[in-house]
């Protein structure tokens, strides 16, 4: 079975001493007994790995880390990027890619897409495969065609699209306080599963998150789903507390 897999994406929150010490209150308030079955990682700003690497190094939680993007080039004349190799010697264990922000307010089309989780794979770092279709789409029936290609796009031609981690997470549901339901969240995360299948993936070992106003309150329900394996979690991540109580539901 899947290790349920919760990620606190801090968007761009918290400077390196902020980033410090919420990484500090989660490891006070979560016993390493409560969340044994469960893996959890923190995803901070850049400028933050630095410091939340060495914090976790020396810790008794097991935190992963993660990264918001990176380039899909290893170096090169691209001011303001951050390659994957980059990532990878700060012990970056995730990289998130395709994030709807990035794709609606930084122009990363599906290509974009496909080129970085490549990237990020050949450097040995996990890609989080953010997918997710807007209200516009979702009213339109259009929902389930909108992630079938958007998987389609960044993982066609790999070897392995299960070693890949899954996050459906609904534009509409966003930083909204608007969730999916557990069914219709549950019914799309199985249809990933199944689109991973018919590219050549294993759909029992594909881990499947979803995103959009995760919060202590409803991450029970969710969890509790057959085909939902974990949590992508936004704004809720920044609350010591409220992330914990989340892990502790997964
Ligand atoms: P919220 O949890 O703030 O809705 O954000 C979800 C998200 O985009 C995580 O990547």
């Amino acid at each position: 079975t899947r290790t349920p897999f919760i990620a606190g994406n801090w968007k761009m929150h918290l400077d390196h001493l902020e980033a410090i010490q919420l990484v500090q209150q989660l490891s006070y308030r979560l016993n390493p007994r409560d969340i044994a079955e469960v893996e959890i990682a923190v995803i901070p700003p850049f400028t933050a790995l630095r410091s939340i690497q060495t914090l976790i190094e020396g810790d008794k939680l097991e935190l992963g880390l993660g990264a918001q993007d990176a380039h899909w080039e290893d170096s090169g004349a691209y001011t303001g990027a951050v390659a994957p190799p980059m990532l990878a010697k700060l012990a970056v264990d995730y990289v998130l890619v395709g994030h709807s922000e990035r794709r609606s307010r930084f122009g990363d089309d599906d290509d974009v897409v496909a080129r970085k989780l490549g990237a990020v794979q050949r450097h040995g770092m996990i890609p989080i495969l953010c997918v997710g279709e807007t209200l516009e789409e979702r009213d339109a029936g259009r929902a389930e065609e909108v992630v079938d290609r958007q998987l389609r796009a960044a993982l066609a031609g790999l070897d392995r699209p299960h070693e890949v981690v899954i996050a459906y997470e609904p534009v509409w549901a966003i930083g909204t306080g608007r969730t999916a339901t557990p069914d219709d969240a549950d019914h799309m995360c199985a249809a990933v599963r199944r689109i991973v299948g018919e590219i050549g993936g294993d759909t029992q070992a594909v881990r499947v998150q979803y995103g959009g106003s995760v919060k202590a309150g409803n991450a029970g329900d969710l969890l509790a789903r057959p085909d939902i394996d974990g949590a992508l979690v936004g704004g809720a991540s920044l609350d010591p507390d409220g992330f914990a109580a989340i892990c502790r539901a997964g």
